[in-house]
């Protein structure tokens, strides 16, 4: 039970509210976390005080939500912990609440989503205040409605994705009349904004080691169907390969995250790709990037899986044309895409280590070899002093005489290459 001591800054900002006469509780995702043995960075807390009186109670404050009673206060480092008024929700559509501030802890754990997020730890009495039985819960292993689920779901028709993705995160179950009223929400999830979706897909692949989990339930649900539409009907192994990419941590999480995201599209061509993470509202530079990684997969796949399935594997040369079509920066993840499926399949037909193995050969190649057209030792202007015509054709030439050092690299030579732009002409 030590993980469940909130760090210094938090237990300050408490005892401060205490002191002036309020409530302070730490509530949500780090109670919970903590329980289970996990460490979680973000302390919330709630307490009596309006949000008025938690500015007046320090120098420092940031107006985070106001709407929703939740104050930013700053410790001394800086950093921000948020602290919220405890409220119950007074009308909900579905998507926005209004909220009433002069609620009971009691009553601000009631209008939380599920029994385990509903726990909250008073850091100075050490009292832990759990009426809907959210440690019992945690014990068991259960994702469950705080109270009726059906009516829950109705409220916030987000609950069924958070419901999903704490079950895969935890390895819980889903209780019957929650997944029940998962299923019945399905349909109405058409209600939440493609900025939350995409929200919950990021989180998810942030999250949850196996996000195979909780996309399967995304699917069993009909949750995909009204959401992402295009992945309904994707093959399966494409959620079992999310298993076996790294979860985003560290400096490159943010590539990581993506790269699972990739993997939802991977073997989509261009077009059907890019539409669905349009829908998504996602970046157009991620839309460019993953269209791009699951496309190649399209074209080549077969060809890589074939390759791959041969004594020796791949020659270099198909290396520097995979390469060379998916381009030099993209080559490394792309292949990580392909590992990725391969050891989702029920039988590897061939090891992590040859794998890797070619891993190392591909990204060597893209980066050494010839295989864009700014890499050739000719360029336009080389042709067109060589008798070219400019238009069309020069295009067509230098396209040539880049399949020409892609199949021998040691072709790469001015005077090799200008001679064979003569000679085709
Ligand atoms: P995470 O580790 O993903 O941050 P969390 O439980 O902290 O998990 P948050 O989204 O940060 O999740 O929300 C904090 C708390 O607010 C939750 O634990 C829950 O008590 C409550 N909460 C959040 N979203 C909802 C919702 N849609 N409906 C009801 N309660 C919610
Ligand atoms: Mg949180």
């Amino acid at each position: 039970m030590s993980l469940l001591t909130p760090p210094s800054e938090v237990q300050e900002i408490a005892s401060r509210l205490r002191k002036a006469g309020f409530e302070a509780w730490c509530v949500g995702g780090a109670v919970r976390d903590a329980l289970l043995g996990h460490a979680h960075l973000d302390w919330d807390l709630a307490t009596s005080a309006t949000p008025q009186e938690v500015m007046k109670t320090f120098r420092r404050t940031v107006p985070v939500g106001l709407a929703f009673g939740t104050v930013g206060v700053l410790d001394k480092n800086g950093r921000l912990h948020e602290v919220t008024t405890f409220r119950h929700d007074v009308k909900t559509d579905g998507r926005h609440a209004v909220v009433e501030f002069g609620a009971s802890l009691d009553e601000d754990l009631a209008r939380r989503d599920f029994t385990i997020n509903a726990i909250a730890y008073n850091p100075h009495t050490g009292e832990l205040a759990d009426p809907f039985g959210g440690r019992k819960d945690l014990r068991a292993g259960f994702v469950r409605c705080v109270g009726d689920a059906e009516e829950r779901m109705r409220e916030d028709r987000l609950r069924a994705l958070r419901a999903l993705r704490f079950a895969a995160r935890f390895g819980f179950t889903i209780h019957p009349l929650t997944w029940k009223a998962i299923v019945s929400s399905a349909p109405h999830l058409t209600r939440l904004s493609a900025e939350r979706v995409k929200q919950e897909i990021e989180k998810t692949m942030e999250q949850v080691a196996r996000p195979s989990a909780a996309f399967g339930k995304w699917r069993e649900s009909g949750a995909m169907r009204v959401l992402v539409p295009s992945l309904d009907a994707a093959p399966a192994e494409r959620f079992a390969a999310l298993d076996h990419l790294p979860l985003p941590a560290g400096k490159r999480a943010g590539e990581r995250k993506l790269l699972r995201i990739a993997m939802l599209f991977f073997g989509d061509d261009r077009r059907a790709a890019e539409q669905a993470l349009r829908a998504l509202r996602f970046s157009n530079h991620d839309i460019t990037w993953t269209a791009r990684l699951a496309d190649a997969r399209a074209r080549l796949g077969a060809q890589v899986d074939a390759a791959m399935a041969r004594a020796g594997g791949p020659t270099d040369a198909e290396l520097r044309r995979w390469a060379a079509e998916v381009g030099r920066t993209a080559a490394g993840p792309w292949w990580r895409l392909n590992c990725a499926l391969w050891s989702a399949r029920e039988r590897a037909q061939w090891g992590a280590r040859e794998q890797g193995r070619v891993y190392r050969r591909l990204v060597r190649i893209a980066y050494r070899d010839p295989i864009e057209i700014g890499d050739l030792a000719v360029d336009g202007e080389d042709l067109v002093a060589a008798g070219v015509p400019k238009g069309p054709e020069l295009g067509a030439t230098l396209k040539r005489l880049l399949d020409v050092v892609i199949e021998d690299p040691a072709r790469n030579v001015r005077e090799a290459l200008l001679e064979a732009a003569r000679t085709a002409k």
